[in-house]
């Protein structure tokens, strides 16, 4: 009774009502095939309740009883998964003093908007990689039907040490500081890394974040020498294997990277002074990489516009920025395991797509760019059973660009249809 219910209120959203058991069909001018990495031409994909039921070659008749989508000027891709956003908030001039003024509310409310932003850009699953923990109510008002967004997959508050990237009350006036302990996501110890993970668990969420190096956007001076002992790396990361969470690692410089990879962390993201032996490293343990580039060139950008971060960050975020891209290149080369992620949030929400332009530019092939944002990440998350393929059995997240973007990467910023869980939520 509930899942009819629900169904129907996600239906509505969409601006189509369809009756129980109706199939929506699309006819798909090319199909991106993500398990042959092959593109396919004029097939039709039958969608039924949230499901994929059947992928056909050639087009299915067209009858009253059934939703025909007419895609054959396009290409259908499965829907893209970002593995690097902040879905709670976004870049401005205003942002450091922001933290003094919103409340929770504020930032719930402003937070829908970048979600439905993302969406609508073609992203039906992002991994939220740290704030406030408004990103798990977002994340269930989504799953609920409230919302208007992509499928979250959220660390809740990332951890971190005193005075590390990820502690809260950096660059703040002494009577504000306290001292903020593993609830809050810093941590000094393996016993408090765990308790920080624990604490994560309970909160809800569904994989750990850690910043394992200094990081360019917090007010404090480092921005890349380590942040965390061995011990609590290891602490943290078998921790949050316990209670079946994967982790990230936020990580600029070598030395920090090489700990985190060590302690067996998922993802390494940024990555940005990655040395040859750290991409052997990660090779032998599996590890993947997640670069960010959009964050790179956006704080690159942003560092010469006159106020737009404080003056301790603009010579981190030079020195820092336009480094990724390159750091990419070579990583790509050495056979390195990359997946998508943007770091959106520190870039603006809907502009994700950018990265594949930046990825392309780098040397990536645009299919491999499209594995890395659909299988890839799917394998990371652990759905790779439900997503990251438009397959018969598969949940029914799929996208269109206009035109081909194995000719022209540019298109994956042209999103001309976004359906998620079979609810068709932009059709140009
Ligand atoms: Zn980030």
């Amino acid at each position: 009774m509930r899942k009819i219910h629900l169904l129907s209120m996600l239906l509505f959203f969409s601006g189509i009502t369809l009756l129980r058991g109706q199939q929506i069909h699309l006819h798909c001018g090319k199909l991106i095939d993500c398990k042959s990495k092959e593109i396919q031409e004029n097939m039709s994909v039958i969608i039924q309740e949230n499901k994929i039921i059947e992928v056909r070659k050639g087009y299915t008749q067209i009858s009253p009883e059934h939703t025909f989508i007419d895609l054959k000027d396009k290409t259908v891709i499965p829907g893209l998964m970002d593995m690097h956003v902040h879905i709670e908030g976004e870049s401005s001039k205003t942002r450091y003093l922001e933290r003094f003024t919103l409340n929770d509310a504020d930032v719930a409310l402003r937070s829908t908007q970048y979600a439905k932003r993302t969406l609508m850009a073609g992203f039906t699953t992002v991994r939220d990689l740290g704030g406030s923990g408004v990103n798990i109510a977002l994340r269930n008002a989504i799953n609920q039907g409230f919302v208007e967004g992509p499928r979250i997959f959220t660390a809740e508050k990332a951890i971190g040490t005193t005075g590390g990237h990820a502690d809260p009350t950096n660059g703040v006036r002494r009577e504000l500081m306290e001292d903020p302990g593993p609830k809050e996501g810093v941590i000094n110890s393996p016993e408090e890394a765990r308790k920080a993970v624990r604490q994560r668990y309970k909160n809800g969420a569904n994989c750990i974040k850690i910043t394992a190096t200094g990081g360019v956007l917090s007010v404090a001076k480092d921005g890349q020498g380590p942040q965390f002992t061995q011990e609590e790396l290891n602490a943290i990361v078998s921790t949050a294997n316990d209670y079946g969470m994967h982790s990230a690692a936020h990580a600029h410089g070598e030395e920090g990277m090489k700990r985190a990879i060590l302690a067996g962390i998922t993802t390494i993201e940024h990555g940005t002074l990655m040395t040859p032996e750290i991409m052997e490293l990660m090779k032998q343990k599996g590890t993947y990489y997640v670069p960010t580039i959009s964050a790179g060139r956006f704080v690159a950008d942003k560092a010469k516009e006159e106020g737009f971060y404080p003056k301790i960050i603009v010579p981190k975020a030079l020195a820092i920025g336009p480094q990724i891209q390159g750091t990419f290149a070579k990583a790509y080369k050495a056979g390195v395991k990359i997946a998508f992620g943007t770091d959106s949030g520190v870039s603006y929400h809907g502009d994700n797509a950018n990265e594949f332009i930046f990825m392309h530019e780098a040397g990536m092939p645009a299919m491999e760019a499209i594995l890395s944002a659909t299988v890839t990440p799917a394998k990371i998350l652990g759905v790779e059973d439900q997503l990251g393929t438009i397959e018969a059995g598969k949940i029914a997240d799929i996208i269109a660009v206009k035109g081909n973007p194995l000719q022209d990467i540019k298109t994956m910023t042209e999103v001309a249809f976004v359906m998620k869980e079979g609810v068709i939520y932009k059709n140009e």
